[in-house]
């Protein structure tokens, strides 16, 4: 990325094959930045061609210099380059807020977890082997190798794009793939840094290429491409489902980690301060902008009132504004489609009849695209806002008597990405956790994460599993290999 002539918009170009690439058509677009409402970065806008060159760069890679590695080798240079993330964290967490609006706290976080990701992948790599496999063919040896699936298309979304490509990024490199990724358009800037450090760990040219630009073209471009092997994908499960119709046609692999409507369960147990930071944090907290929001609160009647005053209340004092400012607690949405999407739904709990318990409208005095934390009661089992996914500060609360109808109203979505339990009974707590279905289930906490567990969703929230000892199988493919041992002739017409 380099300043353009001494003015404060910057321009950012691809990385294809360890160059700099501003894009064969020359078309750029304006990435503005959420909480000034500034252009400050004019990004190069890829064509197919440019896909194409950066699928040829990684095909060539793959069949290359990078096919020489040892997995020891991969898993050194993992380890490098999860230093220069560490040494780089602050430049990197910049770069995301400027393009998010989301905190600078909470992307200063999540950048500075990125190497315990690359960490855990690099020593993964030398730990992939293949069996010895026993059979009742007495004279054949037979093994397997676990191979790299190849080139892989990373397609990351706006609300956290470095934390959400490491989980792609880390175990393709450690299974020893090459990579195309195509950040969100929205937030190219801190992705195309992030090629340049991979680069100056040591990863030849070519092992992780950057294309930029917009979702239906370049995009698609890269989901049709029948240069790819396997796609991982984070996105709305809109889009997912595009994207795996797309890779129908090619039948390349795929990852999918899609949207939620996560519910927080809370019993007449639970020790109900904790259970309104956890459906704060769960909420609110990078304004509702992640897929494991917990934007359902369903809790028993008879704590009900007494939990919604408490969220009311703490969702009233959070501090909205600058996301640089170390006091903020809830910047901006990340852009105009989320807000007007976000107010849309504002009007529609109106008109399905909910009560507005706080929030539902903007903020007059910040502008820009700051909404209110926002919390709904009363609404029907059919209303909108207990379905869809909003992406925004919105919590829908829903009430239930029994047990099996709080696990009824939990699995009642297409989603299943997450879940959380508020409970002080441990046998209730693990029978409830069994029955949600949701890809995570938090007990008494929201919102955790690490490199060693699995995560991803049930149903509409996606297919397959990022994080965890299994992810790097997503990346790999299974080859069994039969040695004859004896020298032996067959009957050629008979099977095994
Ligand atoms: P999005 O689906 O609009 O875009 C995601 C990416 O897909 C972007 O890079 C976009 O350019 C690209 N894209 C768009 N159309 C495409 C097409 N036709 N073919 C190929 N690529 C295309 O999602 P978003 O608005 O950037 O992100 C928010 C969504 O991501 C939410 O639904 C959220 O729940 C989901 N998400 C899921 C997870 C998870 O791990 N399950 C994590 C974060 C976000």
């Amino acid at each position: 990325m380099t300043a353009n002539n001494g003015s404060t918009v910057q321009r950012i170009a691809m990385r294809i094959d360890g160059k700099d690439i501003v894009s064969e058509s020359g078309r750029t677009y304006t990435s503005f930045n959420p909480f000034t409402g500034d252009g400050w970065a004019e990004v190069a806008d890829g064509s197919e061609a440019d896909v194409n060159a950066a699928v040829g760069a990684a095909r060539k890679a793959l069949g290359g210099e990078w096919a020489q590695y040892s997995a020891p080798a991969r898993g050194r240079l993992l380890a490098r380059l999860a230093q220069l993330i560490e040494r780089d964290a602050d430049i990197l967490a910049e770069l995301e807020t400027r393009d998010s609006g989301k905190l600078l706290r909470e992307m200063g976080g999540q950048v500075r977890s990125l190497p315990a990701w690359f960490t855990y992948f690099a020593g993964m790599a030398d730990k992939v082997q293949g069996d010895v496999i026993p059979t009742d063919k007495a004279n054949f040896l037979v093994y397997t190798r676990h191979e790299p699936v190849g080139v892989v298309a990373a397609i990351t979304p706006w609300n956290s794009p470095l934390l959400l490509l490491t989980w792609k990024l880390a175990p393709a490199l450690a299974a020893g793939c090459t990579i195309v990724v195509k950040p969100s358009e929205y937030t190219p800037a801190s992705t195309v840094a992030l090629a340049r450090l991979v680069e100056e760990a040591g990863f030849p040219p070519g092992v992780v290429n950057v294309v930029t630009g917009q979702g239906p073209e370049t995009g698609k471009a890269l989901v049709a491409h029948p240069g790819i092997d396997k796609i991982a994908f984070t996105g709305s499960t809109e889009t997912g489902r595009a994207v795996a119709a797309g890779a129908a046609s090619t039948l390349a692999r795929l990852t999918l980690e899609l949207g939620g409507k996560s519910a927080q369960l809370v019993f007449e147990d639970a020790d109900i301060s904790a259970a309104a930071d956890g459906v704060v944090a769960g909420v609110f907290a990078a304004t509702g902008q992640t897929c494991m929001a917990g934007s359902r609160l369903v809790v028993h009647q008879s704590v009900a009132d007494e939990l919604v005053a408490a969220v009311v209340s703490r969702a009233q004092e959070i501090v909205l504004g600058d996301p640089r400012s170390p006091d903020t607690e809830m910047g901006p949405l990340a852009n105009e489609a989320q807000y007007t999407k976000v107010l849309s739904h504002f009007d529609q709990a109106r008109r399905e009849g909910a009560t507005v318990r706080c929030g539902g409208s903007t903020v007059a005095e910040l502008g820009g695209f700051f909404v209110q934390p926002t919390v709904l009661t009363d609404l029907p089992p059919s209303a909108t806002a207990l379905h869809e996914e909003i992406f925004g500060p919105v919590l829908a609360v829903v009430t239930f008597d029994s047990e099996d109808e709080a696990i009824e109203i939990a699995n009642s979505t297409e989603f299943g990405l997450a879940a959380s339990v508020w409970t002080t009974d441990v046998r209730r707590a693990h029978r409830v956790a069994s029955r949600v279905r949701a890809g995570s289930v938090w007990i008494n906490a929201y919102r955790m994460v690490a490199p060693q567990v699995p995560f991803g969703g049930f149903g509409a929230s996606g297919v397959g599993r990022e994080n965890g000892i299994d992810a790097i199988k997503e990346y790999l493919e299974t080859k069994a290999v039969w040695v004859e041992l004896a020298g032996e002739s067959r009957d050629p017409f008979t099977l095994g």
